[in-house]
Formats: C-alpha cells, structure tokens, sequence
C-alpha cells in the first residue's frame, strides 16, 4: 500500500468517526434491536433495523468503541440503508471476503511486499494508487466505496473483531427477521 493511499484511508476512518452517520435510536418495536460487544477491545454496539417487507427502511446506531468500530459501523449504515435485504446479505458477504482474501494475502506475501515498497518510486506515488494488490480487488472495490477504507485494518488481527462488529451484529439482527 503506498503512503499515499493509507493517508486516504485514514481520512475516510476519521471522517466516519468524527462525523458519524445514523447514530440514534429507533422505536423497539417495531425496529429490530440487537447488541454485540467486542470484549477484545470493549466495543459495544445497539444497532436499530427498520425493514419493511423486503427493504430496510431505516437503520440506527448507537455505538461506543474504539475509532475503528465506530466507523466501520458508520459506513455500514450508509451502505445499506434504504437497499434490498438481498442486495446487505452481498454486502456482508463482500466485506467479510475482503477481510479474509487480504489476511491470506498478507500471510502468504510478506517478502514480497517489503520488496515492492521497497522499490517504489515516491515520485512516482500519486500516479500509482492502484498498484500493490489493489487492482486484484477492483470489483469488490466497486460494491464495497469507502468500506475498503478498512482493507488495511486486516494488518492488525487485534482490531478485525474492531470492524467487524457492526457487520456480526447486523447478521445476527437480519437473522431475527427470519
Ligand atoms: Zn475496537
């Protein structure tokens, strides 16, 4: 990953935690109401589902956590709000293989890697934001936006149970609805 692009996601992070989005509650019921703690790092999230027949309508989130958990839960609220539940159940499934392709990656490629940072060329840097493992990832990229954002998360097994949180528990509240 070139400085550059973590740079960008650390942007996308610290915009998501500083200005969360769908933070809140909902009436319970209606709304679906389901919590998930993240005991690693003392996450603690109430996430809010409003589906109507086959769409979530609305989706609330009330989330004290760490920088990470707090945005992946962020931009998982404005991923999903408004879709199909057909259309979340693809977005979990993108976001949870992101998570794992990368870690399979990173176990099996760590000479390589510090060989091509190595041999970048820094002025070459704004031109190449898509080298190094990022072109592999375009499509799911495109489903996913800012979600990538947490690609670099997977470099730090401690904070995967971080970003995953808002996702486990959002599976767990679909669950419910049977
Ligand atoms: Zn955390």
């Amino acid at each position: 990953m070139t400085p550059d692009l973590e740079d960008l996601y650390r942007e996308i992070i610290l915009d998501h935690y500083r200005n969360p989005r769908n933070t809140g509650e909902l009436k319970s019921p209606p709304a679906i109401r389901t919590v998930g703690f993240n005991p690693l790092c003392g996450d603690e999230i109430t996430l809010y589902l409003d589906i109507e027949g086959d769409i979530l309508k609305d989706v609330k989130i009330d989330i004290r956590g760490c920088s990470i958990s707090q945005s992946s839960a962020s931009m998982m609220s404005e991923a999903i709000k408004g879709k199909h539940i057909a259309e979340i159940q693809q977005f979990i499934q993108s976001f949870k293989s992101m998570m794992s392709v990368h870690k399979a990656q990173l176990a099996g490629d760590e000479t390589s890697t510090q060989g091509k940072l190595a041999d970048n060329d820094p002025g070459e840097v704004d031109d190449n934001l898509d080298d190094d493992g990022i072109v592999e990832q375009t499509l799911e990229d495109s489903k996913l936006g800012e979600l990538t954002a947490l690609r670099g998360v997977v470099q730090f097994p401690v904070r995967i149970k971080c970003a995953t949180l808002a996702w486990n528990t959002l599976i767990q509240g679909l669950e419910e609805v049977g």
